[in-house]
């Protein structure tokens, strides 16, 4: 076994737990390894369970994000897990290790736009602990959603001849983060703002994973967060299947693009490995693509894009133009270097 977390891994350290937690309660439905743990409450609903944390200078730099959108980035991500499952959130529990500079101000802030977004998805805050951090501010939330049975949406599920599908535009939040991080003039230019708003305050697609759940329309889904040829190999892994992306489908809009060739950078790499969009990726049946492109643009205004197929052998392999790209699966990995 490697001896070190680099050698390892993030998803190695993951499985270093999974592999020696036996759940044991009957009413588990699934544990570590999905979006959410699941958990039988009643033959007519099961309960999520979901847990994400932002640490300063990991996840977020104090100077480039207000107190205001940092809370509701705490809850958007953790809905964006739930969304993720097609379930409809419930409550939430915040933890915090917060360092003794803070002003109070900064803390009601916070409190205030993790509140407003609470009340815009319907969740409670009914819980959570309060410790001292010594020099990084870290937020950790766990929030609880429902599900019916026969509507729960899992990473496994994927079938050869899906169809993949991404629920709207990837690489904006990186484009944005690179925006941010580059302090450029650029930034402050009225075009780029949807960039940098795309890594500030994303959108958790709650409604559209409901909609998408309750029709039972998908094979298989997953919210992007470490980027989209990471969390397809979630799916993959999870369903046992491969996939095919077709590059030139995928969604980037033409800020990013614009930004991406003015900085030398490929906008795929943006698309394929950034992270943070936390837009939801699918799987459905070939006869279902159309229904659900309907259905999710009349009932919600969301536009969905087909990027490629789910295939019968274990690898993701990316097409441009013809061409199959020589790829080293990227994404985020919270120790890089990893032999897995
Ligand atoms: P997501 O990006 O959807 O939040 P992660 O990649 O963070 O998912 O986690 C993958 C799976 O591993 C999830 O089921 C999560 O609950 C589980 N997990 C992550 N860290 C731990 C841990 N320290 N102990 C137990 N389970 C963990
Ligand atoms: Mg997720």
């Amino acid at each position: 076994m490697p001896d070190d977390l680099q050698q390892l891994g993030e998803f190695g350290v993951i499985e270093l737990f999974s592999q020696a937690a036996k759940p044991a309660g009957s009413r588990v439905v699934l544990g570590i390894g999905d979006d959410c743990a699941v958990w039988r409450v009643s033959e007519a609903e099961y309960l999520l369970v979901t847990t994400d944390m932002l640490v300063e200078r990991v996840h977020f730099l104090r100077e480039y994000i207000t107190p205001r959108q940092l809370g509701r980035k705490t809850l958007m991500v953790n809905l964006s897990d739930i969304a993720a499952m097609g379930g409809q959130p419930t409550a939430a529990f915040l933890a915090m290790g917060l360092t003794a500079d803070l002003k109070s101000e900064y803390l009601t802030e916070f409190r205030d736009g993790l509140l407003e977004c609470a009340l815009e998805y319907n969740v409670d805050l009914l819980g959570g602990d309060t410790v001292a951090a010594q020099a990084d501010m870290v937020f950790c939330l766990t929030v609880l959603g429902v599900t019916n049975p026969d509507q729960l949406v899992t990473r496994a599920g994927a079938r050869p001849g899906d169809r993949i599908m991404l629920a709207g535009f990837v690489g904006d939040s990186a484009a944005g983060l690179h925006l941010i991080l580059s302090k450029s003039a650029k930034r402050l230019e009225h075009g780029y703002q949807k960039l940098i708003r795309a890594h500030l305050e994303p959108q958790a697609q709650v409604a559209l994973g409901r909609l998408l759940a309750s029709k039972k329309l998908v094979s298989a889904m997953i919210d992007v967060s470490d980027g989209v040829e990471q969390d397809l190999a979630h799916i993959c892994r999870a369903s046992a299947v491969g996939a095919d992306i077709q590059a030139d489908s995928l969604p980037l809009s033409k800020q990013a693009c614009q930004l991406a060739k003015s900085a030398g950078i490929d906008p795929l790499d943006w698309g394929l490995s950034g992270g943070e969009d936390f837009v939801l990726l699918f799987c459905c049946a070939e006869d279902k693509e159309d229904q659900i492109k309907n259905c999710c643009l009349t009932e919600l205004g969301t536009q969905v894009f087909t990027i490629g197929t789910i295939t019968e052998d274990k690898k993701i392999r990316v097409n441009s133009q013809g061409v199959w790209l020589d790829r080293a699966a990227k994404g985020y990995d919270h120790f890089p270097g990893s032999l897995a």
